[in-house]
């Protein structure tokens, strides 16, 4: 983290955003952060059934499209690649399906790119991309699992005076971070409701989200196709801070440990779907409803009637971990996104859609 430390030292503190992309980047370039021996653990480490549910969703979409036989499978931040295998593994129950895939992953740390590599060797047809921009046109299907989570987020705090931007310094004699805050450029940045809070609120908006979810929701009103994307959050814009910090699965103070921990904030949903343009903006609807309609109940029968008592257990416990609310079920959610003026009609989204979306 010397750059960044150096960087404060010659202009003063940077903003949230600048912080969270330096700390960020740094710690997703060692690709430590998976699984029991890492950080944290995301849904597709879990179990296969996430995968699964996911994959039939995808190709309930393709054959809604009128099975197009070349198909762009895009995943935005695959962490170690589990979610991206236990799609194409499962899309060879589809055998057209699986044929017209080409796998392509956007993704910045070169140390997960190894591990995504290692992970799909079975699969020819694996391309890496820095952006989502840069993937060859054709009809997609997309799934991005806490991607946006991790993207920068600016953070405004109210003072007692007016909005300010919140930011971070470095003292130098104490070798630590510290938060303060910089004048507010542009007073814009606070949506009107939220103007008048009390002295102490803070206010968050992500906008390397929003230019990813313009992006995103350009190339589905292009190509067409069904993008998935889970993360946890809020329906609703919301006051609050939610910067923050996981290791060794324990929350940490975001400013201690910087660039070897994960930094992450809640996703304001409401917020993507506002960025989606003309496309088609599906739920969100809770991580518990959208696998449940999608049936992972009845696949963990399935694989528990072929399972050792040991492998029982541990299917159940993993169905518990993703679907019931007081774990991933209700704090994850899943937003679908499809053309504005198209035909697919994303399984597993019924629960809450918004009737006018239909
Ligand atoms: N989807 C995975 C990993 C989530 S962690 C899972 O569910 O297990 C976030 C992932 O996004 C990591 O792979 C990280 O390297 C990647 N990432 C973070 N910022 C990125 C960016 N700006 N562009 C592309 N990938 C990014």
């Amino acid at each position: 983290m010397e750059s960044l430390v150096a960087r404060i030292a010659a202009t003063g503190p940077v903003s949230v955003a600048d912080f969270m992309d330096a700390a960020c980047s740094h710690y997703y370039a060692q690709g430590t952060a998976f699984g029991t021996q890492g950080d944290f653990t995301t849904a597709p480490e879990i179990s296969q059934m996430f995968g699964e549910m996911i994959a039939a969703c995808l190709a309930d979409a393709w054959m809604q499209a009128g099975k197009p036989e070349k198909v762009q499978l895009i995943e935005l931040g695959p962490g170690r690649g589990t979610l991206a295998a236990d799609v194409m593994r499962t899309f060879a129950v589809w055998p057209d399906l699986a044929k017209a895939a080409s796998l392509h992953l956007v993704e910045t740390s070169p140390a997960l790119r190894d591990q995504q590599a290692k992970t799909l060797e079975k699969y020819p047809d694996v391309h890496w991309h820095e952006r989502l921009e840069d993937v060859p046109e054709g009809f997609t299907l997309l799934m991005a699992n806490e991607f946006f989570d991790a993207l920068p987020i600016r953070q405004f705090e109210k003072l007692a005076d007016g909005w300010a931007e919140k930011a971070v310094g470095f003292d130098a004699e104490k070798d630590a971070f510290f938060f303060t805050t910089l004048p507010l450029e542009d007073i814009a940045a606070i949506p009107p409701d939220f103007q008048d809070s009390a002295p102490g609120s803070v206010f968050e908006t992500g906008p390397a989200s929003l230019a990813v979810m313009e992006t995103l929701a350009a190339r589905i009103e292009e190509q067409d196709g069904l993008a998935l994307v889970f993360d946890y959050g809020h329906a609703g814009p919301a006051l609050g801070d939610t910067l923050q910090s996981l290791r060794r699965h324990e929350y940490t103070k975001v400013l201690e440990n910087v660039g070897e921990q994960d930094v992450t904030a809640h996703v304001d949903f409401s917020a993507l779907g506002a960025a989606a343009g003309n496309a088609l903006v599906h739920g969100p609807v809770t991580q518990h409803d959208f696998l449940g309609a999608l049936g992972i109940a009845q696949r963990a029968q399935a694989l528990a009637a072929k399972a050792s008592p040991k492998q029982r257990m541990d299917i159940e416990r993993a169905l518990y971990r993703l679907t019931a609310p007081s774990e991933m079920g209700h704090l994850f959610k899943v937003l679908g996104l499809t053309r504005g003026q198209g035909r697919i009609r994303p399984a597993g989204f019924d629960a809450t859609t918004d009737g006018s979306a239909r």
